[in-house]
């Protein structure tokens, strides 16, 4: 990207938290895997816009396409034609370490004693420093800046110095030194491997395709499988490897101290809500979310609306719960991606419209309350709030599906610096001034973790409370949190 893109990137930049990445992986022999590989990746999309790529094996040999853009406009009928092979791993990526560039875009290819791995990452290792320098120590040409490109080079290193070990005890090997949120599909000539870290914060389901023999298919969300016909068959465990070769799937568990962490931000927002986890879909998860807010901040109102999309089914969840009736409020263009063409001022000025338009009539007049499952900074709630009340609305209340979001995440999903935490400067009331509402409320912590209807311990929610469940080294804590190293 030019300097000048970058900048209109970043203001274009939605004011939410932003997903790394999503992985897709398939071993299915005399099927076309390249094609299976991009529609699961193309269900996959919401995870990752800024580069994709496949990579399939045709038994020692490997076909790779990779470059910027979305799915459908990295891939077409030709390029697909030239990805032979039996196993497929496929990557979206939006970036959360290194900048945004082709050589960046995955999957990592790098070539070892026994053959080629491709790599394809979603999470971010808190120790990338310390694997960097003990990469270089042993003379690796480091081409890209990611640590998904270290943890494949440090596959290729075990294997590479050992000759007595095979593909898993070498990947077994290097997984072990790596730290922080991981969730992998690893391609090799003989078959593809699936692995979770420790604590699984990312997630990584496992499907099967119909036929005989069985063929299986990895994914981070259950909808990456039902793209393609897949069977859900079940999560990759924290701490465990899947290999998934001709003789089938193999399971270990190379780390028996797991501590099942998952992101609760997967489940609030980042998931497509008709993926499946804890055996129901995130739609279902995020209705609960609504009824609770609705039973932590009731207020009096006309109707009840989310904002497009995320914020729907909370909206509805809150609208059961309170009775208030149910309306759609705002439309949301939903052919706009990202533009590197440049709104006039006066365009830029009116902001929210170029994404989000007021139904006028609907509105005019009424007291509404508004659902949305987060605020980040808080420029896209003051936009969308002053857009409501040139529409009408006589009272606007907002209601936050989440808690306030206090601490920057580093396991792989793009929360800005802690300064630019609206909630991490601010009050409640602060907050509720300066987007210009009547009243404000977000979801409390043990309500959030009460919908799960899940063991409360088994999630990460760090960027809420401060509460790393992975260790933070100091020089990355200080990267992230401007507030508390100013405080020092
Ligand atoms: S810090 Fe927040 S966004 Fe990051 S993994 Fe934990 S819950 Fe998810």
């Amino acid at each position: 990207m030019t300097e000048e893109q970058q900048i209109i990137h970043q203001q274009e930049r939605p004011d939410k938290p932003e997903e790394a990445c999503g992985v897709f992986g398939i071993y299915a022999p005399e099927q076309d895997v390249a094609r299976l590989t991009y529609f699961g990746l193309y269900a996959l999309q919401h995870r990752g816009q800024e580069s994709a790529g496949i990579a399939t094996f045709e038994s020692q040999k490997v076909h790779l396409h990779k470059d910027m853009g979305l799915v459908s406009q990295v891939f077409n009928e030709s390029i697909l034609d030239e990805l032979p092979g039996n196993i497929g791993v496929g990557h979206t990526r939006y970036s959360t370490t290194g900048s945004s560039h082709k050589a960046n875009a995955q999957p990592a290819v790098v070539e070892t004693r026994l053959g080629k791995i491709a790599l394809a990452h979603n999470g971010n290792l808190v120790n990338t420093l310390d694997l960097r320098s003990q990469l270089l120590e042993d003379n690796h040409n480091l081409v890209t800046t990611t640590d998904s490109e270290m943890i494949a080079l440090a596959i290729a290193q075990e294997i590479n110095k050992d000759k007595n070990l095979d593909w898993l005890e070498g990947t077994v090997r290097a997984l072990k030194r790596c730290k922080g949120a991981f969730s992998l599909v690893i391609g090799t000539p003989e078959g593809v491997m699936g692995t979770r870290d420790p604590n699984g914060i990312r997630p990584l389901v496992i499907g099967t395709l119909p036929g005989n023999p069985v063929r299986y298919v990895l994914a981070s969300e259950t909808c990456g499988l039902d793209i393609i016909g897949a069977e859900f068959l079940r999560d990759v465990q924290p701490g465990e490897l899947v290999w998934i070769t001709e003789e089938g799937l193999a399971s270990y568990h190379w780390n028996k101290q797991e501590q099942r962490k998952l992101c609760i931000f997967e489940m609030i927002y980042f998931a497509r809500p008709d993926s499946m986890m804890h055996n129901e879909t995130l739609y279902s998860y995020r209705l609960r979310l609504g009824k609770q807010l609705a039973a932590e901040s009731a207020v009096d109102a006309d109707f009840v609306f989310g904002v497009p999309d995320s914020g729907i089914p909370a909206a509805i969840g809150f609208s059961e719960a309170s009775g208030i009736p149910y309306s759609e409020g705002l439309i949301k263009n939903r052919y706009v991606g990202r533009t590197f063409i440049q709104p006039t001022q006066s365009m830029r000025e009116s902001g929210i419209r170029m994404k989000l338009n007021p139904l006028k009539d609907v509105l005019d007049g009424k007291r509404v309350v508004i659902v949305d499952d987060s605020i980040v900074r808080g420029t896209t709630s003051r936009k969308l709030v002053k857009a409501l009340r040139d529409a009408g609305v006589s009272e606007v209340h907002m209601r936050i599906s989440s808690p306030p979001v206090t601490h920057p995440c580093f396991y792989g999903i793009d929360t800005d610096t802690q300064d630019q935490l609206i909630a991490a400067t601010k009050s409640v009331e602060e907050i509720s001034e300066q987007i210009g509402v009547d009243s404000l409320a977000y979801l409390s912590w043990e309500g959030m973790l009460k919908a799960t209807q899940e063991d409360t311990n088994t999630f990460c929610s760090a960027c809420f409370t401060g509460d790393y469940p992975v260790p933070v080294p100091d020089r990355l804590k200080a990267s992230k949190l401007m507030l508390e190293e100013t405080a020092v």
